[in-house]
């Protein structure tokens, strides 16, 4: 009796069709799984020795049909054949039949006896039905053209502007492949082709322009159907926007007239025309005027060796691509959920490269036939690919280069172990290259990974002012923008650009006056930021005598030695999360201990408020894979992961605590919605500070524990949170997006999200009056805390400290003292009666 064997990806999958072949073969079938790998925390591959041993354990002198999924599961079956006796290899055939239903059937014919080539005829035809029942309905429109003489053809006039690029060409290659069909493309126009639409590069490189005749062809059991998905794909611009239909008047051919040169641009829109004015949101003040520079992945260089084992070298490099998708996946993650899901599926392209034969194929060829290493190898037929795109004549084609060059190289860091070494994603300035930081958008880790030295100014295309990264380059006092829109990414490297981080505007390629301006105002404004920076080690006082704490937020040691030298009086947040997300691994509580312990040094007896860990929403940890979740910011989050991971939490306030016993630090925990988390995680820290005691570790008798008030429901019921906490911190950026329902990481609706809105004002009011009657002090740590006109209204709300970017401390702290807190109280009374954010903003000089 012939033997199965299936060959998944994932050990759940191949035994869930084990279990379905065997009901349909009978008792005596012998089916054999190879799903999975066994690396914990990394389930999901095939393995070649795996899949060998399958095919032993089933092995009979009728044969053994294989089955596989998709992908590295044909690799693997392919080495696993290399690896058996050569009497046995003879009698084992692979089979390109469908995973599930070629098993069922398969699994059918073994049971009766038939011979392996019976067996492998069975699986292969086995969508044969399911096609006879869907097609007709799937194919409706299609069905004359399907059965005219020359066979299932389709011709299509490509019509969408920027022809079969990256992302259009993906989505026809992954229309093509839900079909049980092989499908070739050619450009009519050109004569180039066929390419098989499995191959993202080979269609991509087929040159398709707007306006060029494509001819599909089809054969197979689903061919009708998969022309017909492919002509409402194309009826649908291969999924591009239909604003990218070109304009009356631009180019009829391109529907651009200006190429688009760097890998961002596969997001981007036309280049911005020279002299025009992108308007963003203010993000980080100051004015900066230099050359758009773009982050661009460190070249990798390729060790020249031998490969000494091609096995080892292979399975190595599937570990590699593995590795490479789930970064791109996290990183589409990330793009959908703050711009959309059409800017992030460039992404799906990305993924694509990963997958595609015209890559695998010859670095195969490299590793198994010439001996290359797997590094070399990819390396190779990564270049030869990106040759090829080089070589097209559409400009927006060729830049596609730069895609797979640096998806080639994030697989070479992971095969070469460079990732840590490279940065976050591996990203750099080229050398020397000082300018202003042109991206779609910074993740926290990239932004913390800006050195001020070169990077004068940055402008994000997407992404709110209280977006992660927006609030580090504020940290770091370089001037930025945000949310300036998708026209931005056009830019070209090396064009100047005119910066103004106040009035949230990108001024492309300037006139020399509004540079001469611009420069007038940073003049002014360094000469008042001086004379703010005289007097930052003084006490902020009001002219009415009342001394504020203006304390700084923090990510780090460097950060708090920048607060004490711009003045801070101590730190009113640290953000313990940016120590995670620069880890590649969970950190210790040693690890943690000396990392807080180095800030509250740095803070030279000042103190230090440490909020506990505040991931989730737009903060992911690598190695803390979460659950997808379709509302993040609504999610798992800050406090409510803590309370779900108890040793977690429970780690990081032992070590806080450690440090507590030397240093002036008092615990935050964010992100409340009720009291009975505020219950639970006191319980915790109880817990914590039991077993250090119970260890001989000395710990302080008393500390201060306070929550972030972040969430509208515990501004609300602020009163009942009293009891339990010494001290309230409203975090207004995430307060301001809850109360407003807008995303504070989304451009499109992060102006919403106004800290001084009155609906906002109005629950400050509350807390700030709850916590005087509690004897609680009350401070605010979000962004809007820095800003020198809001700080007069804070004050008169009852606010008691303030904590902020240290670059911003100086000028705070200059507003303060220019408060009288009877003048504020007034102003705040108007302040909760006006209607909108912009009227309170109009309510004068404060
Ligand atoms: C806030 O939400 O205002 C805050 C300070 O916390 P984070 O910005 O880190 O979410
Ligand atoms: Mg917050």
């Amino acid at each position: 009796m012939v033997g199965l064997v299936l060959v998944c990806h994932s050990a759940k999958l191949a035994e869930g069709v084990a279990e379905l072949a065997a009901q349909m073969g009978g008792q005596s079938l012998r089916i054999g799984v190879a799903g999975g790998l066994d690396q914990p925390g990394d389930p999901l591959g095939t393995d070649a020795a795996r899949v060998a041993r399958s095919i032993e354990e089933v092995w009979s002198e009728d044969g053994v049909l294989v089955l596989m999924d998709l992908g590295s599961a044909v690799l693997s079956t392919e080495m696993a054949l290399d690896l058996l006796p050569d009497e046995r290899r003879g009698h084992v055939m692979l089979t390109e039949a469908p995973l599930v239903e070629g098993a069922v059937a398969a699994a059918v014919a073994a049971g009766l006896g038939d011979s392996l080539e019976t067996v492998a005829a069975e699986a292969r035809g086995a969508l044969a039905a399911k096609a006879a029942h869907l097609a007709p309905q799937a194919a409706p429109g299609l069905a004359g053209a399907a059965q005219a003489a020359q066979g299932p053809t389709l011709r299509l006039t490509v019509e969408n502007a920027v022809g079969l690029h990256a992302r259009p060409a993906a989505m026809l290659v992954r229309t093509a492949a839900r079909f049980d069909a092989n499908v070739t493309v050619a450009n009519v126009t050109t004569g180039r082709g066929p390419a098989s639409a499995r191959s993202l590069n080979a269609v991509a490189t087929l040159g398709v322009r707007r306006g060029d005749e494509i001819l599909v062809q089809a054969s197979g059991p689903q061919a009708e159907a998969a022309l017909a998905a492919i002509r409402r794909l194309a009826d649908d611009d291969f999924g591009d926007p239909h604003e990218a239909r070109p304009q009356a008047g631009a180019d009829a051919r391109t529907g651009r007239s200006v190429p688009v040169e760097a890998d961002a641009a596969s997001l981007s829109g036309p280049p911005p025309a020279s002299g025009s004015v992108l308007q963003g949101l203010p993000a980080s003040p100051g004015i900066a005027v230099g050359k758009a520079r773009r982050l661009r992945a460190a070249p990798v260089e390729v060790p020249h060796r031998s490969s000494q084992d091609p096995q080892a070298d292979w399975a190595a490099l599937e570990r590699a691509l593995i590795a490479t998708a789930d970064d791109i996946r996290r990183a589409r993650a990330a793009v959908a959920a703050r711009a959309s899901d059409y800017d992030a599926a460039i992404l799906d392209a990305h993924l694509l490269f990963l997958e595609d034969e015209a890559l695998l194929g010859p670095t195969r060829s490299g590793v198994f036939g010439e001996g290359k290493s797997a590094a070399r190898a990819w390396a190779d037929a990564v270049a030869a690919a990106v040759a090829a795109w080089q070589a097209l004549d559409d400009p927006y084609q060729r830049a596609r280069a730069g895609d797979l060059r640096s998806v080639g190289d994030q697989v070479l860091r992971h095969l070469l172990d460079l990732a840590a070494d490279a940065g976050p994603r591996g990203a750099i300035l080229d050398p020397g290259a000082a300018g202003i930081v042109v991206a779609p958008e910074l993740t926290p880790v990239e932004a913390a990974g800006l050195d001020p030295a070169h990077v004068v100014g940055v402008a994000c295309a997407f992404g709110g002012p209280t977006s992660h990264g927006a609030i580090l380059a504020r940290s770091l006092g370089i001037p930025a923008v945000v949310g300036a829109g998708r026209s931005l990414l056009g830019v070209a490297e090396g064009t100047l650009l005119a910066l103004d981080g106040e009035a949230g505007t990108i001024t492309v390629d300037p006139p020399a006056a509004a540079v001469q301006a611009l420069e007038d105002r940073s003049a002014w404004r360094a000469r008042e930021q001086a004379e703010a920076q005289a007097q930052a080690q003084l006490p902020a006082v009001t002219r009415d005598g009342v001394v504020v704490r203006v304390e700084a937020n923090v990510a780090g040691p460097e950060d708090a030695r920048a607060a004490v030298a711009a003045g801070a009086d101590g730190v009113g947040l640290l953000r313990t999360e940016f120590l995670f997300l620069e880890a590649d691994h969970l950190p210790t509580e040693d690890e943690q201990e000396k990392a807080y312990r180095a800030v509250a040094e740095g803070l030279g007896g000042r103190p230090l408020t440490l909020r506990t860990l505040d991931v989730g929403a737009d903060k992911q940890l690598p190695y803390l894979p979460l659950e997808r979740e379709q509302n993040p910011a609504l999610g798992l989050r800050g406090i409510r992961l803590g309370l779900r991971h108890p040793e977690l939490l429970k780690a990081q306030l032992r070590a806080a605590l450690r440090v507590a016993a030397d240093h002036p630090v008092r615990i935050m925990f964010p992100m409340f919605a009720t009291v009975d988390e505020v219950r639970r995680a006191r319980e915790v820290l109880d817990e914590a500070r039991a077993s250090l005691s119970a260890e001989g570790a000395s710990v302080p008798e008393r500390i201060e524990v306070g929550i972030m008030v972040e969430v509208p429901a515990a501004a609300l019921m602020v009163e009942a949170f009293v009891p339990y906490v010494d001290f309230f911190s409203l975090g207004t950026n995430d307060l301001a997006q809850y109360v407003l329902a807008a995303d504070r990481g989304n451009a499109e609706v992060a102006a919403l999200a106004d800290a001084l809105h009155p609906a906002v004002l109005r629950l400050i009011d509350r807390v700030a009056r709850a916590a005087a009657e509690g004897g609680r002090s009350v401070a605010v740590c979000g962004e809007v805390a820095g800003d020198p006109l809001a700080i007069p209204l804070l004050l008169g709300l009852g606010v008691t400290e303030l904590s902020m970017a240290a670059a911003r401390i100086p000028l705070a702290k200059q507003a303060v003292r220019a408060t009288d807190l009877g003048a504020a109280r007034r102003l705040a009374a108007r302040a909760l009666a006006a209607e909108s954010a912009a009227a309170v903003r109009e309510l004068g000089p404060r």
